[in-house]
């Protein structure tokens, strides 16, 4: 039998080189602290994005404002800006706190990006955003339009037209498909979303009733994702969405983190020296949680503390970091299967822009079972009375992972925040949910509750 050899060494000696590799193979939940993770100052060296890249995104999602609100009236209350409640889980932490038999200081918060408008997931801020931003582009280029215009001009027969000759595709789970299929359909352009075998019915089929083609993969996210990327370049007039290399898309995620800083004021919690933020994020291919992490930390700096969470059989950003190979390895390669119930996580290989951008200020990773995902999806309608698709309640575990585990222990006494942890605020980022079929939602409730 022919041994695999990942960058010149086998299996048996990269376990050897980082032991938490075999609890990833037994797929266990493990919890892992980021031994690369360092003060934001220095951190911030090593990477090329920065705030201007920042405020560029929020302002261009600014000047579209107008035309969201006109397209999407379920916008208009908050005037074409494309966001989420927080809110507080005070029964939810009560229940998890019961269940674990174990106190966890703090405040809970829920960050409901399940809730977004337009397509009820996280991917409602990348997606859109390059698909906005691949709009404004041709539209200048052509003089159809001036950054000083009221963009709700585009609303209208002449730019659709002009946007139906060019094509928008790209490979999806699902949610980063729904995102990007219904607002290019929505501009006009002719758009493409390669799925993979992950992506659940109810998705095609929405996205088909308007007017997207949907191609069907009989294999897993990468392999989507690359037939898509080799249609695309074979096609003129064919923007590919990278969501492996893409900056624009992580530039999307971004700037959640201004748009949280307000909410926290505005519900008057503080974040400094002395009172920790904890934010938990459920991590597929890496651009969402890596995007809102480092929007957190171009303004929260060294009081924020980001987490990853992923499923235990799709681990592809924690073995990427662990190891330091990025892209270069999948969980496949370990014999990890990259089968679970959270769709939106079922990626076996990560980004290696995003591993290497978050590298510096991510503070750890943990992986979660289907079973406890279900188990809290059921919990939080219980408690809560919230909707969430199995993926996002990967964010739900993590303050328990952080106070059970040695590791986390560590962690907070490494970083003196024992004596200030009654005073953290822990936020669980709920990233898709609202858009699931009553009848599904029942069923994965009914699977909770065994
Ligand atoms: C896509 C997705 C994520 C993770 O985002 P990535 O950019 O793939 O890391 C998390 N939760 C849900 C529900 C998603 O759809």
């Amino acid at each position: 039998m022919k041994t695999i050899l990942i960058e010149g060494k086998t299996v048996e000696d990269w376990k050897k080189e980082y032991p938490l590799l075999n609890e990833l193979i037994a797929t266990k939940e493990v919890f892992w602290t980021n031994p690369k993770h360092e003060l934001f100052h220095s951190g911030i060296k090593k990477t090329a994005l920065n705030e201007k890249d920042v405020k560029d995104a929020e302002e261009r999602l600014k000047r579209f404002a107008p035309y969201i609100a006109k397209v999407f009236p379920e916008t208009r209350k908050s005037d074409g800006i494309i966001e989420s409640p927080i809110v507080k889980i005070p029964s939810m932490k009560q229940q998890l706190e019961q269940i674990h038999d174990l106190h966890v200081s703090g405040e809970f918060l829920l960050k409901c990006d399940s809730h977004l408008p337009i397509s009820g997931s996280i991917k409602a801020r990348g997606g859109i955003y390059e698909v906005l931003k691949t709009a404004e582009q041709l539209l200048i280029e052509q003089q159809m339009l001036t950054l000083k215009d009221d963009y709700s001009i585009i609303d209208d027969e002449k730019f659709r037209n002009f946007l139906s000759k060019y094509s928008i595709s790209v490979g999806s789970t699902g949610n980063l498909g729904l995102s990007i299929g219904i607002m290019s359909a929505k501009m006009g352009f002719s758009v493409t979303v390669h799925m993979s075998a992950d992506a659940k019915q109810w998705k095609k089929d929405l996205l088909r009733s308007k007017g997207v083609k949907v191609i069907e993969y009989k294999e897993d996210y990468s392999k989507a994702v690359e037939e898509g990327r080799k249609q695309a370049n074979s096609q003129p007039n064919c923007h590919f969405i990278d969501d492996e290399n893409s900056s624009d898309l992580f530039l999307g995620y971004t700037v959640a983190a201004s748009r949280l800083k307000k909410q926290l004021e505005d519900l008057n919690i503080t974040v400094d020296e002395d009172h920790p933020l904890f934010v938990y994020l459920p991590c597929g291919v890496g651009g969402g949680p890596g995007g809102v992490a480092f929007g957190l930390k171009l303004i929260f700096q060294d009081h924020v503390h980001c987490f990853f969470a992923e499923p235990t059989h799709s681990p592809c950003m924690l073995l990427g970091l662990v190891t330091g190979l990025h892209d270069k390895v999948s969980v496949q390669d370990l014999g990890i299967d990259n089968l679970t119930a959270a769709d939106g996580l079922a990626v076996g290989r990560p980004s290696r822009f995003v591993g290497q951008t978050i590298e510096p200020f991510l503070s750890g990773s943990y992986t979660v079972s289907d079973t406890e995902m279900y188990k809290l999806l059921s919990a939080m309608i219980d408690t809560e009375n919230i909707r969430l698709e199995p993926s996002a309640l990967a964010s739900v575990f993590g303050p328990i992972q952080l106070f059970k585990e040695q590791e986390g222990k560590e962690y907070l006494k490494k970083h003196d925040l024992e004596g200030k942890m009654k005073n953290a605020t822990h936020i669980m980022w709920a990233t898709g949910g609202s858009m699931v079929p009553n009848e599904v939602m029942e069923e994965y409730y009914k699977k909770g509750l065994e």
